[in-house]
């Protein structure tokens, strides 16, 4: 027993030592280049520095601002946090670490021959390894009007701030393009601050990325319980203006609906402008393999940027949620530094409370088709309580559970196990107390 515990002693020093005290030789340094100082930047330029702690590490950014919490930026607008609350790195983070900053500035273009990124300040930045984390831009209407004042996009903490200068302004009513994630928490912020809110959504229900149409449905019933008016099959033709600031917005149908404020959440698109002309790979983003690196060797991905592997879908997606940039912007760090790593695959996630409804979903929540997938669900109406389980091949491959998502973690470790599940879909179904249904072993 003794020596046993030596062996394991002594492997895990070992393990640690390599981890903690990769040396590099003045020729092996390595000059790590990361575009992003979002939380997939900042989780590569964190784990590079576990493993090499003597090459230069340098991060560039367009926006100014240390690392703060994108999810928590509309309790800003809400004026339940203050900007200094969502910071997530101490302002002497960077140089703990010595990692030199170029924070403020854009990267207009990357040349992957030179191995050289290009400013708009008119510097450069030369590189070994380049890791693009440079997330996503908000999608704009591109219809007449977009650029009149008063019309928002809730991406970065310089839009909320933004937003709530405009609050100040006697905005009685403010109009939410979108309803998806960032629709729904900007017109939760505002709502909070007394502002009159109407979500146009242009699918037939609320959060359809991520909801069936049932679970939807009782979304929407929540949300104008609450005091929102949503209306669904909305689509805007235009906005109208006074003054230069919006006045008001026109939807295809013909009707015009006046307002002081717009807010657009109509999705967003992976920031790849700077690298058109590399010729790297790129579909709506960065396509990766299970190493996260590019079709150009040297160049990575991670985040919101990246078009990754995805366990259920098993495909490339983009996945676009904070724990998956954490975990790409490690694992593409890890093989950056030369731990060869493969990343096994994201999962599409999301908890959400919408005022006092329970919402959870994860993986495939809209089968393609009817021939590969089954799908089971239940709804108690009494108590608003629905779920929706979907199998494939015998595995869970996806769910949806409104106001009974208390184990719902179990079920997403179901899916990202892919265990065959038999004759246990019915008892899912069942039960909300999964642990004792499962086998010992597959309770993790
Ligand atoms: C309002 C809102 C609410 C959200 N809520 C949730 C939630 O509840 N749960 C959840 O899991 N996720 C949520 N998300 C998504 C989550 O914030 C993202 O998945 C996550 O922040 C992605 O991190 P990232 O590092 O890939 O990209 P980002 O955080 O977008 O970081 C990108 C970085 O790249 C920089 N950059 C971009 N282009 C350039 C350029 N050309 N030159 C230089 N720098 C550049 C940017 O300045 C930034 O520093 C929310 C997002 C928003 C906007």
């Amino acid at each position: 027993m003794a020596i046993f515990t030596e062996v394991i002693r002594i492997l895990k020093q070992k393990s640690s030592e390599i981890k903690n005290h990769i040396k590099c030789s003045e020729e092996e340094q390595m000059k790590y280049l990361i575009i992003g100082n979002g939380i997939a930047g900042v989780s590569a330029a964190e784990t590079i520095r576990s493993i090499d702690q003597d090459s230069d590490i340098t991060m560039v950014s367009k926006e100014k601002t240390p690392p703060y919490s994108r999810p928590l930026i509309s309790y800003v607008v809400s004026g339940e946090l203050k900007d200094a609350e969502i910071i997530i790195r101490d302002a002497d983070f960077y140089e703990k670490l010595g990692i030199n900053t170029q924070l403020g500035k854009r990267v207009l273009k990357v040349d992957a021959d030179q191995k050289k990124v290009f400013l708009e300040s008119g510097e450069s930045i030369e590189w070994d390894r380049l890791l693009v984390a440079s997330g996503a831009d908000p999608r704009l209407p591109g219809v007449e009007g977009t650029n009149l004042e008063n019309i928002f996009t809730l991406r970065n903490i310089k839009d909320a701030k933004k937003i709530v200068s405009c609050c100040k302004h006697h905005v009685k009513k403010a109009i939410v393009l979108g309803g998806g994630l960032v629709g729904f928490k900007a017109a939760y912020g505002l709502l909070k601050r007394g502002v009159e809110v109407s979500i146009f959504i242009t699918s037939p229900y609320p959060l359809s990325q991520v909801a069936d149409e049932q679970s939807g449905i009782l979304i929407m019933e929540a949300l104008r319980d609450h005091g929102l008016k949503v209306e669904v099959g909305r689509t805007v033709e235009a906005f109208e203006g006074r003054d230069g600031k919006v006045s008001g917005v026109v939807l295809k149908d013909g009707d015009a609906v006046k307002c002081d404020m717009v807010v657009v959440g109509k999705g967003v698109d992976p920031a790849v402008d700077f690298l058109g002309e590399t010729g790297i790979r790129l579909n709506r983003g960065v396509v990766v393999n299970t190493r996260l690196e590019s079709s150009i060797p040297g160049i990575y991905a991670a985040g919101d940027v990246a078009e990754a592997p995805d366990i259920v879908w098993r495909e490339n997606r983009i996945n676009a949620i904070w724990p998956v940039a954490v975990e790409q912007g490690r694992i593409a760090a890890m093989n950056m530094a030369g731990l060869v790593t493969s990343y096994v695959g994201s999962l599409a996630r999301n908890v959400i409370r919408i005022f006092d409804l329970d919402f959870m979903s994860g993986g495939i929540v809209n089968p393609p088709d009817e021939k590969d997938y089954e799908i089971r669900t239940s709804y108690d109406e009494r108590k608003k309580k629905y779920k929706k389980l979907v199998f494939r091949e015998e595995c869970l491959v996806g769910m949806v559970l409104v106001n009974c998502i208390d184990q719902g973690g179990v079920l997403l470790n179901l899916v990202s196990q892919g265990r065959k599940l038999r004759n246990l879909k019915k008892t899912l179904l069942r039960t909300e107390d999964y642990y004792p249904v499962l086998e010992t072993s597959w309770r993790v």
